[in-house]
């Protein structure tokens, strides 16, 4: 949770008055990474053998110490970034989502390259690297996206008299406190390198998420000088950030032995497009050149339909059964408005399908007529285009090879307003 370069450099500028307390600023990863390594299966332990303590000891602070620990510093760099030794991108994230999937898409390649190549003291040294990664991108102090001291944070929250003139990164994130998420069974996040990779990169985001709802209430009881609640949610951050690393760990080692649940492995089988952020939405949210203007003025949305862009209520769409048609719910959806797509990047060779149940919003969009379209890397996949009153169209396309979905919709009536278009159930699928 050491932080960013920008952060290094004002701690090398005040290098005096700063060297005692960043001597502590490494303590979370130590915490984070042994909580997540307490929750492995018994083989895992056993497989790691020497290298369980020396990561939780030593490897998940090999990024920070690149200067320091020469020898291990190779194993934080990237063969595509020569010469540069301390990599800012396994600190902080790149708004770029795409970014940050090439460098988790890095380590894990290496890790299960190791793995099989029976190294498993390079690998966990790798491991430790992509520790380090998950818990500082999941660090309450790494979550606001270009003020990660949190100058202009300050200007919209003026610090108390017991934090004026203090920097804030350090005090957010560090303290000495032990994590436990003892019970926590973890996940396997795929079978292969590229599924792996993307499952983690979409759990990371979680994590990121989870952080930010802890910065704020930090940052008060820091000027409340409030010990106790500073640490009731650090350790929210902390406890989400060891359920990510112990995924990650245990389905790492999964790969590099063969080794996989066959339960956990079915359940692999399909997963919901709308539990990810697309692409578009930079940073983790939804940048001004995102929104659309109607049918109102907003952007996607997911699970709900958002009425006149006032009020949130449930997907509802015309279903066709037997000789009628039905009006249904859907808890699982996304709801857009016109002219902004949205991407996601898939990874290679694992889905072959993609489903959903396209339509407008029953009874909002009754003067709607809005063209769908589904395109892979490009291509449409298919289309077709509904009038408010007609009822849903089932899609079902091949996707096999897709390196990037995009879900498009485009106004084809003369009421925008109207608009409301429906993904609902938007499904990624392995089988045929
Ligand atoms: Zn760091």
């Amino acid at each position: 949770m050491r932080p960013s370069f920008s952060s290094i450099i004002v701690l090398l500028s005040f290098a005096a008055m700063a060297v005692g307390k960043a001597l502590a600023w490494g303590e979370p990863h130590h915490a984070i990474t042994r909580a997540a390594l307490e929750v492995l299966p018994a083989w895992q332990v056993d497989a790691l053998g020497p290298e369980f303590a020396a990561l939780g000891d030593n490897y998940c602070l090999i990024p920070d110490n690149v200067f320091t620990d020469k020898a291990n510093a190779k194993f934080a760099t990237m063969d595509n970034h020569p010469g540069e030794v301390y990599l800012k991108r396994l600190h902080l994230p790149f708004p770029d989502q795409s970014e940050n999937l090439v460098t988790v898409r890095y380590f894990v390649d290496k890790i299960v390259a190791t793995l099989k190549e029976g190294k498993m003291g390079d690998a966990a040294r790798f491991m430790g690297t992509l520790c380090h990664l998950i818990e500082d991108f999941g660090s309450p102090s790494h979550t606001i996206p270009g003020d990660n001291m949190f100058t202009l944070l300050q200007q919209f929250m003026p610090p108390s008299e017991i934090m004026k003139g203090k920097l804030l990164h350090g005090p957010i994130e560090n303290g000495n406190f032990k994590v436990s998420i003892s019970g926590y069974q973890p996940q396997l996040l795929g079978a292969s390198v590229e599924e792996v990779s993307w499952r983690l990169l979409h759990r990371i985001h979680d994590g990121i998420i989870r952080a930010r709802s802890t910065t704020l209430p930090i940052i008060q009881a820091l000027y409340a000088d409030d010990a106790d609640a500073v640490l009731t949610h650090q350790m929210k951050a902390a406890v989400s950030d060891a359920q990510i690393v112990a995924d990650a760990i245990h389905s790492l080692l999964c790969l590099g032995a063969g080794k996989f649940d066959a339960e956990a492995v079915e359940g692999l089988g399909s997963f919901r497009l709308d539990s990810l952020w697309p692409i578009e939405a930079v940073s983790l949210y939804y940048p001004q050149s995102q929104f659309f203007s109607s049918p109102f003025w907003g952007h996607a949305r997911t699970g709900e339909v958002l009425e006149g862009g006032v009020k949130s209520v449930p997907i509802r769409l015309l279903i066709p059964e037997a000789e009628e048609t039905i009006e249904k719910s859907f808890e699982h959806g996304i709801s857009m408005g016109m002219g902004k797509p949205l991407n996601w990047h898939l990874p290679s060779g694992v889905y072959r399908r993609f489903t959903a149940r396209i339509g407008l919003q029953v009874g909002l969009g009754k003067k709607g007529r809005v063209e769908f379209t589904v395109l892979g890397d490009g291509k449409p996949l298919s289309t077709a285009t509904l009038n408010g009153t007609d009822p849903a169209h089932a899609i079902d396309c091949d996707i096999t090879g897709v390196k990037l979905i995009q879900l498009s919709t485009v106004g084809r009536g003369l009421d925008p307003k109207s608009n409301y278009a429906i993904w609902a159930e938007p499904q990624l699928s392995k089988s045929h």
